[in-house]
C-alpha cells in the first residue's frame, strides 16, 4: 500500500489523511507540538467552502456542531456611522452559511476525527529535513528518528520547514501590518442585530464583535504595527499591557469596544500577520514532496479563508493522487487546480488588511469608498463574495 508522511497535525493534514485514507492512501502525520498543546487562539470565520470541503470526504458532521452560523457582515466607521451591510455570501445550493468557531475547537476534532479513524498521529516528531530514497522519501526529525515513505506533504503551517527543504530559496512569509487579538465573552449583553458579525474601521483601530445566540460574544481587534515586532515582543506583553493599548486605541470611538474590554476574560494575547503571497515551487517535480495549506499560500486572517482553503487543498490532492498515473503528474494537476484561486484569494485578503491598518488620509479615502462597495454587495445579495464561498468539490468525479 503506498504510504504517505504528512507533516503537520493542524487544519490540512488530518483532513488530507482522512482524505487519503479513503482512496486506499495509508498515512502517519507528524506534529511537533504535543497531543495536549494549548493551541487556543483567535476565532475563526469558517467559510462555506471549507465545510463543502469536509462534506466532500463525509467530515462535515461533527465540525457542523461546534460554533455559530453567521449570516451578515456590517461596517462602521469609528464614528459609529454605517458604511454598509450585507451577506457574507449568497445562499448556496446546500444553505451552508459561514460559521464562527473557536479556532482550538476545530483542530481538536479534526484530530480525534483522524485518529477515530485508525491515522496515526505522532506528536513531538518535528520535521527538519528530508531525502529522497530509491523508492521514495525519508522524513528527518530534531529527535534523530526517521521515517520512510512513498511521498510526503508539508501540511506544517506558515513557516513551513518542508517548503525550504523543497526550495532553500523559497520567499518568506510577508508580514501584514496588523496584530490579532480576541476572544469570547460568556454573558455579555451587545446591542447588536443576531447572526452578524460588526466591524467597525476605528478611528486608529479595526474592531469586531458579534453577539453569540448563548448570551455572550464573540470580539476580535486588529492594531495596526507598521514594523514587525521583534521575537519576545509580543510574547512579553501582559494583560494589562494589551487591555490598555487597545482602550487607548478605542477611546473616543463611538460603538462597544471599551465595555468588550472590560468584560474580556483575560489573559488577552495577541498574534503577528503574515501571508504568504507566491510559493513558486509547491512540490519538488520529483512526485515526493508536495506543500498544502498555509505552507504553500497562506492569506491574511482578513480574507477569512485560510482554514477553507486549507481543507479544499487536502480533499482536492487525495482526489489528484487518486485519479493520476503517478504521484508526479498527481502533484502537477494539483497545482493547476490550486494556484490560481488560492493566489487570488491571498491577494484579496492583503486587500483587506491594508485598509484595516490606512493612515488618516487613506481613511478618509476609505470611508468614502467602501460604501459604494458594500451598497453593490448588498444588491447581489452576496452573488460577488460566490467566487470564495460557492466552490464546491465533486470528490466522486475524476480530475481532469
Ligand atoms: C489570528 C488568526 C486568525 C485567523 N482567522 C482565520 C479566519 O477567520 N478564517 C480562516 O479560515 N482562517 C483563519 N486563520 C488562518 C488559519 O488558521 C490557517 O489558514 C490554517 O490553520 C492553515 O492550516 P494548515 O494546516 O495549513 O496550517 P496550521 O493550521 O498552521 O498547521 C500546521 C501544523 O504544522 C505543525 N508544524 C509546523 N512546523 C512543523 C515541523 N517542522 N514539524 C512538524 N510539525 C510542524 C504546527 O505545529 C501545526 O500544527 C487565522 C489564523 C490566525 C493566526
Amino acid at each position: 500500500m503506498t504510504r504517505a508522511l504528512i507533516i503537520g497535525g493542524g487544519i490540512a493534514g488530518p483532513v488530507l489523511a482522512v482524505a487519503l485514507q479513503s482512496v486506499g492512501i495509508d498515512s502517519v502525520i507528524y506534529e511537533r507540538g504535543s497531543v495536549d498543546d494549548d493551541r487556543r487562539g483567535a476565532w475563526i470565520s469558517f467559510q462555506a467552502n471549507g465545510m463543502d470541503a469536509l462534506r466532500a470526504i463525509g467530515l462535515a458532521g461533527p465540525v457542523e456542531g461546534i460554533g455559530y452560523e453567521t449570516d451578515d457582515i456590517s461596517f462602521v466607521n469609528g464614528k459609529g456611522k454605517p458604511l454598509g451591510r450585507m451577506p457574507m455570501a449568497a445562499r448556496r445550493p446546500d444553505g451552508q452559511t459561514s460559521i464562527l468557531m473557536p479556532r482550538a475547537d476545530l483542530y481538536a476534532l479534526l484530530a480525534e476525527q483522524a485518529a477515530d479513524r485508525g491515522i496515526r498521529i505522532e506528536y513531538g516528531k518535528e520535521f527538519v529535513g528530508a531525502e529522497e530514497t530509491a523508492t521514495g522519501v525519508r522524513s528527518r526529525f530534531a529527535d534523530g528518528s526517521t521515517a520512510d515513505g512513498d511521498f510526503l506533504v508539508g501540511a506544517d503551517g506558515i513557516h513551513s520547514r518542508v517548503r525550504q527543504v523543497i526550495d532553500p530559496g523559497a520567499a518568506a512569509p510577508r508580514y501584514v501590518p496588523v496584530l490579532n487579538t480576541g476572544g469570547y465573552i460568556p454573558n455579555f449583553s451587545l446591542d447588536a442585530p443576531d447572526r452578524e458579525f460588526v466591524m467597525q474601521f476605528g478611528t486608529r483601530c479595526f474592531f469586531a464583535w458579534m453577539k453569540t445566540p448563548d448570551g455572550g460574544a464573540v470580539w476580535f481587534a486588529n492594531p495596526p504595527m507598521p514594523k514587525e515586532p521583534a521575537k519576545g515582543v509580543l510574547s512579553g506583553m501582559s494583560d494589562a499591557d494589551w487591555r490598555n493599548w487597545l482602550r487607548e486605541l478605542m477611546a473616543g470611538d463611538a460603538g462597544p469596544a471599551l465595555d468588550i474590554l472590560d468584560a474580556a476574560p483575560g489573559p488577552l494575547t495577541g498574534w503577528t500577520t503574515y501571508d504568504m503571497p507566491v510559493v513558486e515551487n509547491w512540490h519538488d517535480g520529483r512526485g515526493r514532496m508536495v506543500l498544502i495549506g498555509d505552507a504553500a499560500h497562506a492569506t491574511s486572517p482578513s480574507a477569512g479563508q485560510g482554514a477553507a482553503m486549507s481543507l479544499e487543498d487536502a480533499v482536492i490532492l487525495a482526489q489528484c493522487l487518486r485519479d493520476c498515473s503517478s504521484t508526479a503528474r498527481a502533484f502537477e494537476t494539483f497545482v493547476s487546480l490550486r494556484r490560481e484561486r488560492v493566489e487570488k484569494i491571498v491577494a484579496y485578503g492583503h486587500r483587506g488588511s491594508a485598509r484595516k491598518a490606512a493612515g488618516p488620509v487613506a481613511r478618509v479615502i476609505r470611508d468614502a469608498i467602501l460604501p459604494i462597495g458594500f451598497r453593490r454587495a448588498a444588491r447581489d445579495g452576496g452573488e460577488s463574495m460566490m467566487w470564495l464561498q460557492g466552490h464546491h468539490i465533486d470528490f466522486a468525479s475524476k480530475v481532469a
